[in-house]
């Protein structure tokens, strides 16, 4: 095997990486990775998709397998030469498909995940966005310095036979390979790969650690893997797979191990996190399946890339059919991973077709409600690890609140929010939060913006707070999307707090023995109905002056420690929302918020006794619109004439 005397093909040009391939390369040889068994589990995991594919393929081209019919993956060392061979009789690649398949990533948005990975420093932190990213065939870099790829597309003929080569910096080359080099395939299609093992590697010319490594992490792979080279496993009827071939998906979830699990989600997510669910069923009834689906602990950092695509294979009676139907699963369960296989489709249906297919639909559904249930479950039996499921894919699956209305009670079920209640440390359920309402209570409300830290302490919130009533908090983008399809909980309205005003007559009406809001309340009721001439003249100034600014001002209810605060008028959308939709152009309504002031602050008070023709009751007027739409996270309008104003006003004060 070491001795290839025979004249080679001149050596083609050498061809570049991508730019990609070479920082990912970078990445990967500088020793990240502190495991370096999992490139056998990438080689193997492409090799048993090389022959899912062709076995699919040859469904309606039973030519393509005839001389050799048997899938299998096989792996041997030469400990002479010190390279590790790993070959499969899968679909192989022609010589475009090896350039580009090994010479670029065609993963989306691969470029930008490379320039976020150059600017993180920590080893770990780095560790943890590559393994989302998946390094695939490039892993074996770690323990090679030379890697040969023989391979022939299944159905071509042998002078279509390509040998790719790199040692992994210096880009690569492809020609046409040898006799020699060609005798590597398993007969007369897929690939065989030939790793030159680095000296501190030498761990992987042994079979116990090769036989070990596949144990551990490619047991359940269904292509039988053999020790040996494949010629003479072909020969020899008494040769034993190492790994145990049964599809894991088809046993009882009684008899799988936590391990099994683990090694399978592994496989299938390239990934360096574990599961944080797992969810195995067999659906029997009017549709049939068996689903092995696992929700990752760590979100794909592409999640919100709209290219990113399902990534759970459906496969037909055990056989593979594609890893690429976007229906399969609904948008916002895309960072699901695993497997769905059918008793109910044709083996021989054409993938286009599936796009549109009842059976898909109806599978579709089955696995989202029983994925919510499972989720569900998860909320219930272990929060922790619930809470940390939601920050990582809460939003994503928020999306099915407007786009699957069929499942919205039980995404609203398994929906958690912060809330004023632990003063937005812990998140709460809707059933929750319905169950601490006050009596008088007949909305929910919610806060929406930016972010928790942005409007925790939100002035608009004081009148809720002093009166105990629960607020919401809403800081997801989608929250406004889904809130305009969504009215109600269980029939209980959503109501923003920054919209419109807050009856809170009627809620206090109900709550008349707390002391403290009783007081405040009284004294605000009598203001109510018979308004301090100041203060109304304060109101018709302050409204002349902000004409331009604001639709009107009125006294606030809301309002317990701050002067003033902005909110949308009762016709309007809620003003982070408007703010959201002005940033995706879609919406310019130019809607003037209300101007809220809290006549009981001293400020107000002292604003009110003075002349209305004072100079200071504009500047202050000006600051005070300002300062509220800073709170509140807004830009202003001026920023020159506020800091002038400013300064103005802090001479005079000294
Ligand atoms: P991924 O498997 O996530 O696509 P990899 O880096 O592991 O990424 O592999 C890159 C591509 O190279 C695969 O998508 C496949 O098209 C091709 N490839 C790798 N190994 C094989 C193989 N043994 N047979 C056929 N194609 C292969
Ligand atoms: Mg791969």
């Amino acid at each position: 095997m070491s001795t290839e005397k025979e004249v080679r093909e001149p050596t083609e040009k050498q061809q570049d990486f991508s730019a990609d391939v070479s920082r990912l390369l970078k990445i990967v040889t500088h020793a990240l990775y502190t495991n370096h068994d999992v490139f056998l589990r990438e080689l193997i995991s492409n090799s048993a998709d090389a022959c899912d594919r062709l076995r699919y393929d040859s469904i309606a081209n039973p030519e393509l397998i005839k001389d050799n019919p048997d899938f299998r993956i096989c792996t041997y060392n030469d400990t002479t030469a010190r390279t590790l061979t790993v070959v499969d009789n899968g679909i192989g690649m022609s010589k475009d498909e090896l350039a580009d398949n090994l010479g670029t990533i065609a993963k989306s948005g691969t470029a930008a995940l490379m320039e976020q990975m150059e600017q993180i420093n920590g080893d770990k932190d780095k560790l943890k966005l590559i393994g989302q990213f998946g390094v695939g065939f490039y892993a074996s870099f770690m323990i090679a310095d030379k890697i040969q790829v023989v391979s022939r597309k299944a159905g071509t003929a042998s002078n279509e036979t390509w040998l790719w080569e790199s040692n992994g910096h210096d880009g690569f080359t492809i020609r046409k390979a040898s006799k020699l080099e060609m005798a590597r395939l398993d007969g007369k299609r897929g690939t065989a790969i030939t790793l030159s093992i680095k000296d501190d590697a030498s761990e992987f010319l042994l079979d116990q650690k090769i036989e070990m490594t596949v144990k551990e992490y490619s047991d359940h792979i269904s292509v039988p893997i053999f020790l040996g080279a494949p010629s003479i496993i072909a020969q020899d009827k008494d040769a034993k797979p190492i790994n145990s071939t049964v599809a894991l998906w088809m046993r009882s979830n009684k008899d799988v191990t936590k391990e099994e699990y683990e090694a399978f989600y592994k496989n299938i997510s390239g990934g360096f996190d574990e599961q944080i669910m797992t969810s195995h069923w067999k659906a029997e009834g009017t549709i049939e399946f068996s689903a092995l689906l696992f929700a990752p602990t760590l979100r794909p950092w592409d999640l919100f890339d709209p290219s990113r695509r399902n990534f759970v294979k459906l496969y037909v009676r055990r056989v593979f059919i594609t890893d690429n139907l976007e229906t399969l699963m609904y948008p916002w369960l895309r960072f699901m991973r695993g497997i769905i296989d059918s008793e109910d489709l044709p083996l021989n249906i054409s993938r286009e077709s599936l796009q549109h297919n009842p059976t898909i639909e109806k599978i579709r559904s089955a696995v989202a409600r029983h994925i919510l249930s499972d989720l569900d479950k998860l909320s219930r039996n272990d929060p922790a690890a619930y809470a940390t499921f939601w920050g990582q894919f809460g939003p994503a699956l928020k999306e099915g609140l407007y786009d699957a209305t069929e499942h919205r009670p039980a995404l609203l079920k398994v929906c958690r929010f912060y809330s004023t209640n632990d003063e937005g440390k812990s998140l709460t359920s809707l059933a929750d939060y319905v169950e601490r309402m006050k009596d008088s209570q007949n909305k929910i409300y919610y806060l929406s913006g930016e972010s928790l830290e942005n409007i925790k302490n939100s002035p608009q919130l004081e009148g809720f707070k002093s009166r105990n009533i629960e607020v919401l908090f809403f800081t997801d983008t989608i929250d406004d999307f889904w809130l305009q399809s969504i009215l109600d909980y269980k029939d209980i309205p959503f109501q923003s707090i920054t919209k419109g005003d807050v009856d809170f007559d009627a809620l206090d009406g109900k709550t008349n023995n707390q002391e403290n809001t009783d007081n405040t309340d009284d004294g605000k009721d009598g203001k109510e109905n018979n308004i301090d001439s100041n203060i109304s003249s304060l109101i018709t100034k302050m409204q002349e002056l902000l004409k331009d600014n604001v639709h009107n001002v009125r006294q606030s209810k809301r309002l317990t420690d701050s002067p003033v605060c902005l909110v949308a008028p009762d016709s309007g959308v809620d003003m982070y929302m408007e703010r959201v939709l002005r940033l995706h152009q879609k919406y310019d309504s130019g809607t003037k918020p209300v101007l809220e002031i809290n006549s009981d602050h001293v400020l107000i008070k002292r604003m009110a006794e003075l002349n209305a023709k004072d100079e200071d009751i504009k500047d202050a007027t000006m600051l005070l619109l300002d300062q509220a739409k800073i709170i509140q996270g807004e830009p202003i309008d001026n920023p020159g004439n506020f800091a002038q104003r400013m300064s103005d006003f802090m001479n005079r004060a000294l």
